[in-house]
């Protein structure tokens, strides 16, 4: 199977040519040329088999120049009880109808490492499959969640080097120390004074830069990038909602072919995407509910058929779905309308910050997506009443999905009886202040303490790669200035 690019003039490449070169020459992203389907008796096939073994048979549909041998052997690695304890993707009953899929029981408590941890396998081969000598050299920018998880995938990776760079106040206290004690000889982490934005701009600069390339090219490197529209960070997210229907199906909740919906917390649109091709695949869903908090930039698009950037940025306590460009969201308009009228939006996106979908795009998309948002206080209310109520600790990014997939659940009441997913994408520790506070109303202790004052109220178990992270070695302190990024990236490939 061959990958193409959304806006349609970007060539034809291979799995492995796609995972290497993460975005397409005109700007678009890679898709497969055709989703492939699922097979009539498949899920119950799957149903009986690990997770590493789905995994590997449903990458092996979309990743054709890797043979199956070469998938099992990687997901095996990846997704083994040494990085998952207790398995990968466990799904538990909250209530009636609310089934809480849990994606953050990997090295980093959150659930980019569902992609992250067989993404660096699947590149790796990529580069050998593509007959490449030089060392990638892969600069991550980031706002918490995905550095880590970059970090912890890729160390000491051989033919890659990597750099992280985070705003040096904009992630959490938890996340900076998670970042500054990584281990491995082929990483660095470095704080840029500034925001997000200023570190994103610095390593898109990098990126876009002919004499950087060149020189580096002089050293033996090319520069990659590890971000969520590479198709080898899509493709494992199709994975876990197969195999949660399949654990359904096992537990005997929901019959054959019982259509369930499935909610996710949404940021960049790469989780929902992931669960609509698994729609696609032939996989019984009914409705893809789209949660946002309170930038709800996708809530109205689905509601209207407007995007539009040009709104204020709310900074809240689950950050990272503090997006306003959901960069993702442009496969699925490939999907619905082709590749011609994708890049007329997407150029429209570039120069004024806002498009607007025809009717047909809007109704097309409607049929299978809808958008609720959840604001600051609704998000603490969920948080204490899903705790009092069922005894569930839930992270803030996830409690944003619980409060989205009850509104719909109250919408719909002829969709009752229905099981709902909902996607919980990190563990509540990692967010342990803004927890506690939502469970007291009182202000947290300060860092890693609030960890602590979690677990003793709460007696749920401190997520064990978040434990213990104040006694362990700090080797990244490096702050620099945004005019000083490019300067590094010499510095380290020296
Ligand atoms: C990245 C992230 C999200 C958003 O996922 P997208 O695929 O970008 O929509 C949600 N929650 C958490 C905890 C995340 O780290």
């Amino acid at each position: 199977m061959n990958y193409i690019s959304t806006r349609g003039n970007g060539g034809r490449v291979t799995a492995a040519g796609a995972i290497k070169q993460g975005l397409a020459k005109d700007g678009g992203l890679f898709m497969p040329e055709s989703i492939p389907s699922l097979a009539p008796n498949e899920l119950r096939e799957l149903s009986l088999l690990s997770y590493p073994k789905r995994a590997a048979r449903i990458l092996s549909k979309f990743l054709t120049d890797y043979t199956y041998e070469e998938l099992l052997a990687d997901c095996s690695e990846a997704y083994g009880e040494s990085r998952f304890p207790g398995g990968a993707a466990p799904i538990t009953a909250v209530g009636g109808a609310l089934r809480i899929l849990e994606l953050w029981h990997g090295p980093t408590a959150a659930f980019k490492d569902m992609a992250l941890q067989i993404m660096p396998r699947l590149f790796v081969r990529a580069l050998r499959k593509t007959d490449e000598k030089r060392t990638a050299l892969i600069l991550v920018a980031t706002s918490g969640d995905t550095g880590k998880a970059a970090l912890e995938g890729y160390k000491d990776v051989d033919g890659v080097r990597m750099a992280v760079f985070y705003p040096v106040d904009g992630v959490s206290r938890v996340q900076k120390l998670q970042m500054a004690t990584q281990e491995g000889n082929n990483v660095d982490v470095f704080a840029v004074r500034g925001n997000f934005d200023d570190a994103q701009n610095g390593v898109k600069k990098i990126f876009s830069d002919p004499e950087a390339a060149r020189l580096l090219d002089e050293k033996g490197y090319f520069f990659s990038s590890a971000n969520s529209i590479n198709w080898g960070r899509l493709v494992p997210q199709i994975v876990y909602y197969v195999s949660a229907y399949c654990d359904l199906l096992s537990d005997g909740d929901i019959d054959d072919g019982e259509k369930v919906d499935i909610c996710v917390p949404t940021g960049n649109f790469g989780n929902i995407f992931a669960a609509y091709i698994a729609k696609q695949m032939g996989l019984p869903v009914g409705k893809l509910v789209c949660a946002s908090n309170a930038n709800n930039v996708l809530t109205d698009f689905l509601r209207t058929g407007t995007y539009d950037r040009n709104r204020l940025f709310h900074t809240t306590m689950s950050p990272s779905m503090d997006i306003l460009i959901s960069s993702n969201l442009e496969r699925l308009l490939y999907l619905v309308c082709g590749s011609e009228e994708t890049a007329k939006y997407m150029n429209e996106l570039a120069k004024t910050g806002k498009y607007t979908v025809s009717d047909q795009v809007r109704e097309r998309i409607a049929a299978d997506f809808c958008g609720y948002c959840c604001d600051e206080s609704n998000t603490a209310a969920t948080i204490k009443e899903i705790y009092e109520g069922f005894n569930y600790l839930s992270d803030t990014h996830s409690a944003v999905a619980i409060n989205c997939a009850e509104a719909y659940l109250a919408d719909c009441s002829d969709t009752a009886a229905r099981r709902i997913i909902v996607a919980s994408t990190a563990s509540p520790y990692k967010f342990a202040s803004s927890v506690y506070t939502a469970l007291t109303a009182k202000e947290a202790p300060e860092g890693t303490e609030a960890l602590y004052a979690l677990t003793e109220l709460t007696s749920v178990e401190i997520t064990p790669p978040l434990a213990g992270l104040d006694k362990r070695t700090v080797r990244f302190t490096r702050v620099i200035d945004k005019e000083e990024m490019l300067g590094v990236v010499g510095e380290i490939t020296d």
